[in-house]
């Protein structure tokens, strides 16, 4: 390195200012009123050798921030580590089950059962009848049961638990037929294949991709074999050719070689789908009912509820999961049980669609959501002058109904001039809440149906915040 660049990088190095001089400075001083001494100690720290390092590599700027432009990097750091960073979100990409913003949101009533579950001590795993020590199942079991038409059921952690449990319990040194076009995988890396590997259960495919059918199954039994397995293809569709057995026809084949059926529906849902003018996703209570032993399915895809694995099934083999070692691993919390209990008394009350926002959120017409849409247009009138009113369409998501969707109506935010939709995205996710729309055409849009009723105030403060023309 010449000399004059290194005489030039010493200077700049030496005009940084020491972590107590930074510490002096007002904004730091204000803020160590409220936040702890190590923190700001070990935040400025990090700050100035950051940006020792960036000298170093030749930013341009990093030197030029001067003392409160540090102070002030310093001050958001530490509000950033002492906020909670889990936050609300305003969801209006109109996809039900955003699983990157965390399901099925939860109804009031669960909500109040969390709250007071994890308030203050409950009869959790307490009988209050007889004093004596209860089951944390029990407050769940006879609803999933009665519900579902199954003998048993039992929750876990979520429905990837689940049929882990299921497979380990059941399967493990042992053979499970599964057909080829069902050896999927699911969101964030749940490879049917790779589970069973982990259960220590040996896959047999069957079929091909397209079409399977019964007699594939039988042929493949053999002594070893310890379940047919059906696993819901629940983010993904295959149109044209396709054949694959009913689930009464391997239940027949199961029946006859004493082997167990599993059917994995994913989403599982208590209610008919196809009265929202969608496919018809297989319940539950229909699995059980065509002879599945046993049925795995998540609390917060189609239910609605909190994140849970939930298993229906003969009493039997649910009494055998019981005893597993896995189930205490997998346990559900006393939240998440609160909150299921209460999201399965909206199927027993018959309430479900009108308590559970995600069947709320589908069973709204489109005359609603374009009223809806049309009343944020007129709100927004003087800062959004060019917003427009536009037909779309609100999907399931969360690997439930891939392909489906509910016409819906958006309002659409034209990009600002020089701008972009992704950099008005980015605009709208600092505001608090943080907004996320969808960006299409270049246009941004705003789907109504998956905007919560608490939320719509909210919705059009940060798009008032947020002009088109930033005035001067
Ligand atoms: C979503 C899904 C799972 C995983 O369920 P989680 O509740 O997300 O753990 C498993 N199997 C199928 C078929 C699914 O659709």
């Amino acid at each position: 390195m010449p000399d004059n660049e290194t005489s030039e990088l010493n200077r700049l190095m030496r005009g940084l200012p020491g972590v107590e001089k930074l510490l002096q400075v007002q904004s730091l001083r204000d803020l160590s009123k409220t936040a702890p001494h190590e923190l700001l100690v070990e935040t400025a720290r990090q700050t100035l050798d950051e940006t020792r390092q960036r000298i170093r590599q030749g930013s341009a700027g990093a030197a030029d921030l001067g003392l409160e432009g540090l102070a002030g990097q310093v001050a958001r750091k530490v509000e950033q580590t002492l906020e909670t960073n889990l936050r609300e979100v305003i969801n209006a990409t109109g996809v039900i089950l955003h699983t990157n913003l965390g399901r099925a949101p939860l109804s009031r009533e669960a909500l109040a059962a969390v709250t007071e579950a994890a308030g203050s001590y409950s009869n959790l795993e307490y009988d209050l009848e007889s004093g004596e020590r209860g089951s944390r199942l029990s407050h769940i079991e006879s609803l999933l049961a009665r519900l579902s038409g199954a003998e048993a059921a039992i929750a876990v952690n979520n429905n990837a638990a689940a049929v882990l449990m299921v497979l380990t319990a059941f399967a493990q040194g042992k053979e499970v037929v599964l057909s080829r076009g069902q050896a999927v995988e699911i969101g964030g890396g749940f490879r049917i294949p790779d589970v069973m590997r982990q259960t220590g259960a040996k896959l047999v495919e069957v079929g091909t991709t397209n079409k399977t059918y019964a007699q594939d199954y039988e042929g493949a039994v053999t002594p070893e074999t310890a379940m047919l397995m059906r696993v819901h293809s629940s983010n993904f569709k295959i149109i044209g050719f396709t054949a694959s057995p009913k689930l009464e026809e391997l239940s027949v084949i199961t029946r006859r070689h004493n082997i167990l059926l599993v059917d994995d529906l994913g989403s599982g849902t208590l209610l008919d789908t196809a009265r929202y003018g969608l496919t018809h996703e297989p319940t539950v209570q229909e699995s059980i009912q065509a002879g599945a032993d046993l049925v795995t399915f998540s609390g917060d895809k189609l239910l609605g509820g909190p994140q849970a694995g939930l298993i229906a099934g003969g009493k039997e083999y649910i009494a055998e999961l019981k005893k597993h070692p896995l189930a205490r691993a997998l346990r559900l919390d006393k939240m998440a049980l609160a909150a299921l209990q209460a999201t399965l008394q909206h199927y027993l009350r018959g309430e479900a669609d009108r308590k559970i926002p995600v069947w709320q959120m589908m069973a709204r017409p489109p005359e609603d959501l374009r009223e809806q849409a049309g009343r944020w247009q007129t709100r927004l009138a003087a800062t959004w002058p060019g917003a427009t009113i536009i037909e779309g369409e609100s999907t399931i998501g969360g690997g439930s109904l891939p392909g489906e969707t509910l016409p819906t109506w958006l309002l659409a935010l034209p990009v600002p001039l020089g701008g972009s939709a992704n950099q008005l995205q980015a605009v709208l996710r600092a505001q608090r809440p943080p907004v996320v729309g969808r960006v299409e055409r270049d246009c941004l849009l705003f789907d109504p149906r998956t905007v919560l009723d608490f939320q719509g105030e909210n919705l059009l403060t940060a798009l008032e915040r947020t002009p088109p023309v930033k005035p001067e």
